[in-house]
C-alpha cells in the first residue's frame, strides 16, 4: 500500500476551448467555454507551480494504493467533445507534457463542431484518456431505468469496439447523478465516475461520484488555481454559484434553465 499522507487531488472540467474571435459555433454553452489564451494560462501556472497530471485511471490506481501520485497532481476533464479538444487542447497538453480524460457523447460524435472517431483515434494516439459522456447527452437522471442503463453500457460499449482501448470512466451529462444511476454504471463495469459536485477528492472519496470543478465564466486563473491548491475561500465562492444554478435548475426545470443561459449568455 502506498501513503496518502492527506493528500486531496483536484479534477476540473472543461468544456469548449474557443479562439479569441470565434463564437462557439456549436451546442456550445457560452458559460462554459473559455478561450485558447485562457486555458493556456491554466496549463501555465500549474505547469510553474509544479503540477502533474492524473488520468481517471492514475487517479482510482492511486485512491488503490497501487500507484502513487505527487501532491501537486491534477485531473482534467473535458466534456462533450468538441472539435477543439483535438485541434486546440490535446496539442496544448502535449506541449506541457500533461494528459487529459475526455468525456464523449456518442451521437454527438462526428456531428459539425464536434470531434469525429478519427479524431478520437488521434487523441488516444497522442495519450488523451477516453470517457463516457453517455449516448445523448440527455439527463440521466429524467430517463426511464431501461434507457438509462442503455445510455451507460451502449457508450462504453461501442467506444470499447471503436476505439479499442478499455473505458472505464463517465462523466454524466449535466451533472444530474443519483445512486441508481451509480449502481448502473457500477454494474456496466466503470471504475470512476465523475460527476459535478465542486471539491476535491481524497482516497476515501467514493470512486462513483468524484468531484470536480468546472472552469466557467466569469473566468479567473486566480480563482481556478486557488480551487486547485484547495484554498478554502474559493470553494466558498464556487459552491454558492453552484447552489444558486442548482436552484435554478430546479425552479425553472432543465428547459427553462437551458433557455435563461442562452438569453443571459449571447450566442450560447
Ligand atoms: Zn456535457
Amino acid at each position: 500500500m502506498t501513503e496518502h499522507n492527506g493528500t486531496r487531488i483536484a479534477a476540473l472540467t472543461l468544456h469548449d476551448v474557443i479562439s479569441e474571435t470565434q463564437r462557439s459555433a456549436s451546442h456550445g454553452d457560452g458559460f462554459y467555454s473559455i478561450t485558447v489564451t485562457e486555458f493556456e494560462a491554466i496549463l501555465s501556472r500549474l505547469k510553474r507551480l509544479g503540477y502533474r497530471t492524473a488520468s481517471s485511471r492514475e487517479f482510482i490506481a492511486w485512491q488503490q494504493g497501487k500507484q502513487d501520485l505527487p501532491k501537486r497532481t491534477v485531473v482534467l476533464t473535458f466534456d462533450d467533445g468538441y472539435k477543439n479538444h483535438l485541434e486546440r487542447v490535446a496539442p496544448l497538453l502535449v506541449r506541457y507534457r500533461f494528459g487529459g480524460t475526455f468525456f464523449v457523447t456518442l451521437d454527438l460524435i462526428g456531428r459539425p463542431g464536434y470531434v469525429t472517431w478519427e479524431d478520437l483515434k488521434k487523441m488516444v494516439f497522442l495519450g488523451m484518456e477516453i470517457g463516457s459522456h453517455g449516448v445523448s447527452h440527455r439527463p440521466l437522471s429524467q430517463l426511464s431505468r431501461d434507457e438509462m442503463e442503455r445510455e451507460i453500457v451502449e457508450s462504453k460499449k461501442v467506444l470499447e469496439e471503436k476505439l479499442g482501448v478499455p473505458i472505464t470512466a463517465i462523466a454524466a451529462p449535466g451533472g444530474f447523478w443519483n445512486r441508481p444511476i451509480a449502481e448502473a454504471v457500477e454494474k456496466a463495469g466503470y471504475e470512476a465516475a465523475w460527476v459535478s459536485t465542486i471539491g476535491t477528492n481524497g482516497p476515501q472519496t467514493h470512486p462513483l461520484a468524484l468531484r470536480r470543478i468546472v472552469v466557467r465564466r466569469p473566468f479567473s486563473i486566480e480563482r481556478v488555481v486557488s480551487m486547485v491548491e484547495g484554498w478554502q475561500p474559493a470553494f466558498w465562492w464556487a459552491v454558492g454559484q453552484q447552489q444558486l444554478i442548482w436552484l435554478l435548475k430546479k425552479m425553472l426545470g432543465v428547459y427553462w434553465y437551458e433557455q435563461l443561459k442562452r438569453r443571459i449568455v449571447p450566442n450560447a
